[in-house]
C-alpha cells in the first residue's frame, strides 16, 4: 500500500502529440468539482496560466521526438514523485512512431522541404515512448485516454493504491457489447491481442480495432494465429494492421533507430 496523498499537486505536460488526451481530462466536467477538492492542479497549459515546478504527480502526454524533449522529460522525472504515462503517444510512441518506418533524412525532406537542415525544428529524432527514456510508474492507455481510466487512476493514487490496468483483450469487451466479429465480414482486427477497457468502441461504431491501447502483457499469439488461419489470413497479410500504433515496437531494432 502506498501512502495516502493529501491533496497532491498534479501537473500535466505534453510532448509530441495532438493534446487530445489532456482534452479528455477537461471532458471530466461532471467530476471536476470533486477533483479540484481532492487535488491541486499546478500545471496544465490547456486550462490554466499558472505554472509550477513543485508537483507530486506528473501526467505526461506525447511521445519524444526532439533532443530538447529528452532533457525536459528527465527534469520532470527528477521533480515528480510519480510519473503517469498519459495516452498512446507517451506509452507506445503512438501514431507519431509511423515516421520511424522511413529514413530520418527522407522524413525531414518530405515535411520541411529541401532546406530541412536549415530549419530549426529539423533536430527531429526517431519517435520514442517516454519509458524508453525515464522510469514510468503508471500507464493510462488509449488514443485518446478514456474518462473512466483517468478517474480511477486519480482515485487510486490519492488513496495510495496501485492503479489497475486492464489486461485482457478487446475481444472480451467486444463480445460483451454484442458485436458481430469483423472477421465474419471479411475484415481484419487486432482486438485479440490488444488491451481492453474501451468497451470495443471502434467495432461498436462500425470500424475495427487498430490497437490504440497497446498489447496485453501476455498476448495469446497462438489463438490469434489460429483465428487468422480460420479466416484464410496469414501473419504477413495482417502485419501492417499492427503498424499504426505499434510502429515503435516493430521498428525499434532497425538500424536507423
Ligand atoms: S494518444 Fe492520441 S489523443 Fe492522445 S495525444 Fe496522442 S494522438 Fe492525441
Ligand atoms: S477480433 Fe475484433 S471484431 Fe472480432 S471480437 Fe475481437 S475485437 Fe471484436
Ligand atoms: S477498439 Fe481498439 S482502437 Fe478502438 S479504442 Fe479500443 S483499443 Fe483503441
Amino acid at each position: 500500500m502506498l501512502p495516502l496523498l493529501k491533496k497532491p499537486k498534479i501537473a500535466f505536460f505534453s510532448f509530441t502529440c495532438c493534446e487530445g488526451c489532456q482534452l479528455m481530462f477537461l471532458n471530466c466536467e461532471k467530476e471536476f468539482p470533486v477533483i479540484v477538492e481532492l487535488v491541486n492542479i499546478v500545471n496544465f497549459r490547456e486550462a490554466i496560466d499558472e505554472k509550477s515546478d513543485d508537483y507530486d504527480i506528473a501526467f505526461v502526454e506525447g511521445s519524444i521526438s526532439k533532443k530538447e524533449e529528452v532533457k525536459k522529460l528527465k527534469k520532470i522525472r527528477e521533480r515528480a514523485k510519480t510519473v503517469v504515462s498519459f495516452g498512446a503517444c507517451a506509452s507506445t510512441g503512438g501514431l507519431n512512431a509511423l515516421k520511424n518506418r522511413f529514413p530520418m533524412e527522407e522524413v525531414k525532406r518530405v515535411v520541411y522541404g529541401k532546406n530541412a537542415s536549415e530549419h530549426k525544428i529539423s533536430d527531429t529524432l526517431p519517435v520514442r515512448p517516454i519509458d524508453s527514456i525515464i522510469k514510468v510508474d503508471h500507464y493510462i492507455h488509449g488514443c485518446p485516454v478514456i474518462k473512466e481510466d483517468i478517474i480511477s487512476t486519480l482515485q487510486s493514487l490519492i488513496l495510495g493504491k496501485t492503479p489497475e490496468v486492464w489486461n485482457y483483450p478487446v475481444c472480451a469487451d467486444c463480445k460483451m457489447a454484442g458485436n458481430i466479429c469483423v472477421f465474419e465480414k471479411g475484415m481484419s482486427c487486432v482486438g485479440p491481442v490488444t488491451r481492453a477497457g474501451c468497451k470495443a468502441i471502434c467495432v461498436t461504431y462500425g470500424c475495427v480495432c487498430w490497437g490504440c491501447r497497446g498489447l496485453v502483457s501476455d498476448p495469446n499469439i497462438n489463438a490469434h494465429r489460429e483465428t487468422l488461419e480460420r479466416y484464410g489470413l496469414t501473419r504477413d497479410s495482417v502485419l501492417r494492421n499492427f503498424d499504426l500504433y505499434g510502429s515503435y515496437r516493430m521498428h525499434k531494432n532497425k538500424k536507423r533507430l
